[in-house]
């Protein structure tokens, strides 16, 4: 069974991982140029064309009077597409939560598959009608630029942040920044110019959720391994790096929109490379 709903206490936070939805991706897509040989480990793959499992996730975190949402899934684009498509909303609904009790969305970057449910439709209404939804600047400012080309997926991203600015509900940032007390926003560039990780601290414990700076555990102790979704390869791979250090350091947990749900794990140094540790975090339902 495909696991769509998982809820962990972190620190004083209750953290919802939710899907979206959860699909299939091409081995190619994920590891263009590596050798099978060499990612079929990795991934516990037995055969190199079948697909491997995409969640399409997003995080709900409920403490100190907060409601945050991070990434808003595919919306209602691939409705019977997958196991699970479409469903974020009922997701949400499940915890007993309602879209105006959201009171921040942090958006990771602007693909279509992180800013889906930001409005409900082509043209809104905005769904979360209470938040502040954040992306960094150089995200924003990429997709505004008239030169970033009109893709279907540019264009979809676009119908989902452009009600939002123009509505006034949409916060950019430079850098580094932390829209609340506990949640920062570290950019991760390469995969989009302006990717954000974020970090969530509560009680001396640390957590990244580190969106599609790694679609997979596997580019995280492989970090030049770059999926073709990736605009520029060198920085994806390069933020990986200092990403994986950074939690090392830190002594972080982290977690990824797109891993299966629920897994947590940490990093170890390794050669080459880095180790991936699953942790297990005790589970709690809704009470
Ligand atoms: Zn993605």
């Amino acid at each position: 069974m495909t696991q769509l709903s998982a809820q962990f206490q972190f620190g004083a936070l209750r953290i919802a991982a939710l899907s979206d939805g959860v699909g299939g991706q091409h081995p190619n897509d994920w590891f263009p140029g590596v050798p099978a040989a060499d990612w079929m480990p990795v991934v516990a793959a037995t055969d190199a064309t079948a697909l491997l499992p995409v969640n399409f996730g997003s995080f709900l975190i409920r403490g100190g009077g907060r409601t945050v949402l991070i990434d808003t899934g595919n919306g209602n684009r691939l409705h019977g597409q997958h196991t699970g498509a479409a469903g974020l909303l009922d997701r949400i609904a499940a915890l007993g939560v309602q879209p105006s009790e959201v009171d921040t969305v942090l958006l990771t970057h602007f693909h279509g598959d992180h800013v889906g449910w930001n409005v409900e439709n082509d043209g809104g209404p905005i769904t979360f009608s209470n938040a502040t939804y954040y992306l960094s600047e150089v995200d924003a400012a990429y997709l505004a630029n008239p030169a970033t080309p009109a893709t279907p997926g540019n264009d979809f991203s676009r119908s989902r942040i452009n009600p939002l600015l123009e509505a006034g509900r949409l916060e950019t940032f430079d850098g580094e920044f932390a829209p609340l007390e506990g949640m920062t926003m570290v950019p991760t560039p390469g995969h989009t110019p302006g990717h954000c990780s974020v970090l969530i601290e509560s009680q001396g414990e640390r957590l990244f959720v580190v969106g599609d700076a790694a679609p997979s555990v596997a580019h995280l102790e492989h970090p030049e391994w770059s999926p073709v979704f990736d605009l520029d390869v060198p920085r994806a791979s390069e933020s990986r790096r200092a990403l994986a250090d950074r939690a090392i350091r830190d002594q972080a947990l982290l977690t990824g929109g797109h891993f299966p749900i629920l897994t947590v794990g940490r990093l170890h140094e390794a050669s080459p490379g880095y180790r991936w540790e699953p942790v297990e975090v005790e589970q709690i339902s809704e009470d």
